[in-house]
């Protein structure tokens, strides 16, 4: 907090105690947030807000938060706003009387719709002034939004937007900054800013959501303090707020839960009151890369761990309340969890909501339980199983099944459920103990039934030649390779949403190349040549910096693509064409190194590598390297894999993930073959 100096004066004279925080209160201090990069500096105005928002209008502290984290309830709700840059330009157009061929050319020089936005509304006369936005108000605007359906919703939708819109305070910058030039201004308040870049999904103001959280804790932690009239709280203090609400918050990701309960119970009592729950899915812990056993041996040596099966399917977190259950999980604060005795569902690693796509596994979940178990949270991987054979059956045939409307009875590829960890059991969350204790606890609890259900296969063992023959066993019956893990001891246990070093993944086509394939976004492609002409025969792949929220680009790919996939790609991605690369996009600037065309950041391709290198052409980790020479880390001889739609394009390879990959490549002294961009 001390890295803000207070000018005296009531930043929000507006605002009064008890009533509505006032949106145009929430937008400046975003606009404080956007002119700096400086992390420290941006939480503490964010912490600063919150306090604000805890001390005048507590009731406001979650839509607050939301509007900070761009998100209307946590992800498992499945509420999205999806809007296009088309609907938005229409509903700006017909907000303030311009055309939309004039709105479509400021959009090709600004390049920024938040600020196209702002333009067009300063630059209209208004004749009476529109009662003030209201953050709750905004909020359930942009709900109301989001959650359109039904015939005529386009429209409805823009008429939403355009509500908002006319309401939105017209002048540009707050007071005193009239006649800013707009398209060079980043620090203006406007509230058609904001509300369009919400609706975009991006409030392109570096203020990740981790950043909010901490944010969020020290404002608790301080508004505690002084509430009891004592001085500022500690350095320790603070610390030990934010790791609470850190692990709450990785057990029960629902701010719509953690919020109320925090605000009402403080934040020293939130473990009491929010815990890991059945019907609220939990981010899956992930695993680091790995090049050779060897370099297993040395991370776990001395300890006890585990060898598992990596199994290649669709990771799966089963949540399950018997109707019988003694205990009841509803959580009161919350619309959208539901855990009431009787239920049963499914989510993916992004926790989507898969019961409607996995029909089949829910109408046996009864049949492999034992009856002693009441209550469940259980990570597993969903593969596709050959009836005939009695054998697992390869990843590709596992994307054949339908996403949504699945009949258990219509079900043509079959899937086993394997299972291998569990992380609530009979009214408790388990994930503080040890692996061995929750496997036990998962014995207990499941039994296998051939072909439906089985545990994940294993050894303890940390013999280097048992450990290669699993890791050939594992590869014979059509896994990927070894899921390497801690055993005992408070390591490992198991940690929501992290990759960890104490899980370590082996996989056996990587073993003398990086140690992991990558998951990368589509930004561009190349018309193809030859044969290809009537597709895209290349492609500009890129990272995602999380820190910055911008994608850098790493490499351009045309291997690994057979005829009729690339033009399923083609069918796919023509229609996600943007007539220019986002402003969040670092890449080459040279006129040579440009793509045919530019897409939205959608798609999410795996790709292989032989190894990483260093060139001027691409920018992944160019900041993290910072060696002067301007060079970014890119692929070379990258090969297509598949596509990953189970990954949102933030879920991409992160470039301090791929800086780690180069520097361990590096280190290892191994690859420093010729300098090779590109493979096409
Ligand atoms: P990948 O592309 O390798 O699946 P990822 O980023 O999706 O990578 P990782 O943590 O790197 O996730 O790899 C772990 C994935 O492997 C899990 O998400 C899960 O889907 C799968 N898996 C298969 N078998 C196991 C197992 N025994 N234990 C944990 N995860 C397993």
């Amino acid at each position: 907090q001390s890295t803000l100096k207070s000018s005296g004066k009531d930043p929000y004279p507006d605002w009064k105690p008890g009533e509505p925080v006032p949106y145009a209160a929430l937008c400046t201090t975003f606009s404080l947030i956007e002119m700096t990069t400086k992390r420290l500096i941006i939480s503490a105005h964010c912490s600063l807000f919150l306090r604000q928002v805890l001390r005048l209008t507590p009731r406001d502290l979650l839509p607050t938060v939301q509007l900070m984290i761009n998100k209307l309830a946590a992800d498992y709700a499945g509420i999205e706003l999806g809007i296009g840059e088309s609907l938005i330009m229409k509903a700006i157009g017909e907000t303030t009387g311009r055309s939309l061929q004039v709105i479509k050319a400021d959009q090709n020089e600004i390049g920024d719709l938040g600020l196209v936005a702002a333009k067009s509304r300063s630059n209209q006369p208004t004749m009476f002034k529109p009662k003030p936005l209201t953050v709750r108000g905004v909020l359930e605007g942009l709900m109301g939004i989001a959650t359109v359906s039904g015939d005529g919703s386009q429209g409805r939708k823009v008429a939403g937007i355009k509500k908002l819109l006319s309401a939105a305070d017209a002048s540009l910058a707050g007071k005193g900054s009239k006649g800013i030039d707009i398209t060079k201004d980043k620090g203006g308040a406007s509230e058609a800013k904001f509300i369009v870049r919400f609706l975009e999904g991006k409030l392109r103001l570096g203020l990740a959501e981790r950043t909010v959280l901490v944010g969020l804790a020290h404002a608790m932690v301080i508004h505690e303090t002084e509430k009891k009239g004592a001085k500022l709280p500690s350095s320790e203090k603070l610390a030990e707020g934010e790791a609470i609400l850190k692990t709450v918050y990785s057990e029960l990701p629902n701010y719509e839960v953690i919020v109320p309960a925090m605000v009402e119970h403080g934040i020293f009592h939130l473990r009491e009151n929010c815990k890991l729950q059945p019907g609220v899915p939990l981010k899956p812990m992930l695993a680091k890369p790995t090049k050779s056993i060897t370099e297993v041996l040395d991370r776990f040596e001395g300890k006890n761990f585990t060898c598992e099966y990596k199994y290649d399917g669709e990771r799966a977190q089963i949540h399950y309340v018997a109707e019988d259950s003694p205990q009841q999980y509803t959580s009161s604060a919350s619309a959208s969890s539901k855990a009431p005795r009787g239920l049963s569902a499914i989510f993916s690693r992004n926790s989507e909501d898969l019961s409607k796509k996995y029909p089949d596994i829910l109408a046996k979940l009864n049949t492999w339980i034992k009856k002693e178990t009441k209550s469940f949270v259980l990570d597993c991987e969903t593969v596709a199983w050959d009836l005939v054979e009695r054998k697992v059956l390869p990843f590709q045939q596992l994307m054949t099944r339908k996403r949504k409307d699945v009949k258990a009875e219509d079900v043509k590829v079959k899937v086993c459920v394997f299972a291998f960890d569990m992380l609530f059991y009979n009214g408790e969350a388990i994930v503080q103990k040890s692996l061995r204790e929750r496997r036990e606890l998962l014995h207990q609890a499941f039994q296998e039934v051939e072909g439906e259900f089985s545990f994940a296969q294993h050894g303890n063992t940390d013999n280097l030649e048992e450990i290669q023959t699993l890791l050939d066993e594992s590869v014979k019956a059509s896994c990927e390779g070894l899921m390497v893990k801690m055993l005992d001891t408070d390591e490992s246990g198991y940690e929501p949403s992290k990759r960890s070093r104490n899980w370590l993944k082996v996989k056996k086509d990587y073993l003398s190349g990086i140690g992991d394939s990558l998951d990368l976004v589509v930004l561009g492609a190349y018309f193809g040549k030859g044969k290809r002409t009537s597709v895209y025969g290349a492609f500009l792949l890129a990272c995602y910096n999380s820190s910055k929220e911008s994608y850098e680009t790493v490499c351009n790919i045309g291997t690994g693509f057979s005829e009729a996939i690339l033009e399923e790609l083609h069918t796919k991605l023509r229609d996600h064409t943007i007539d220019k690369p986002k402003p969040f996009y670092s890449h080459s600037t040279v006129a040579k190194d440009q793509p045919d065309v530019w897409f939205e950041p959608r798609f999410v391709w795996e790709v292989k590598t032989a190894d990483l290198t260093l060139s001027p052409r691409y920018k992944a980790g160019a900041d993290a390297l910072a060696d002067g020479s301007h060079k970014g880390i890119s692929l070379r001889f990258p090969r297509f894999i598949k596509e990953r739609d189970d990954k949102k394009a933030d879920e991409a390879t992160g470039s301090r993930m791929v800086v780690e990959m180069y520097q361990k490549q590096e280190s290892v002294g191994k690859n420093k073959g010729p300098s090779v961009d590109d493979d096409f």
